[in-house]
């Protein structure tokens, strides 16, 4: 198997390091709330996608919300 023959230098390492970095994500803007989004996926601020409503955000809220008070109530029998 082939195998280095010397180590590389602290500064050659790092120079092939300077390639390694992350770049912003390209955002579009949603036709419904002109919020930032990541684009061909449903907007998660108000639900819509190609300026059509598709996921019913209020039923989500609502079912958090229901868990949230299960939970308190849960720990308010415990306590
Ligand atoms: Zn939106």
């Amino acid at each position: 198997m082939p195998n280095p023959k010397r180590q590389h230098s602290r500064s050659r390492r790092d120079k092939r390091r300077t390639h390694w970095k992350l770049r912003l994500a390209a955002l579009g803007a949603c036709s419904h709330c002109a919020k930032p989004i990541i684009p061909h996926r449903v907007c998660p601020f108000c639900g819509y996608y190609k300026g059509k409503p598709v996921v019913d955000l209020t039923a989500k809220t609502q079912r958090i919300q229901e868990k949230k008070e299960a939970k308190a109530k849960a720990v308010a029998q415990n306590a």
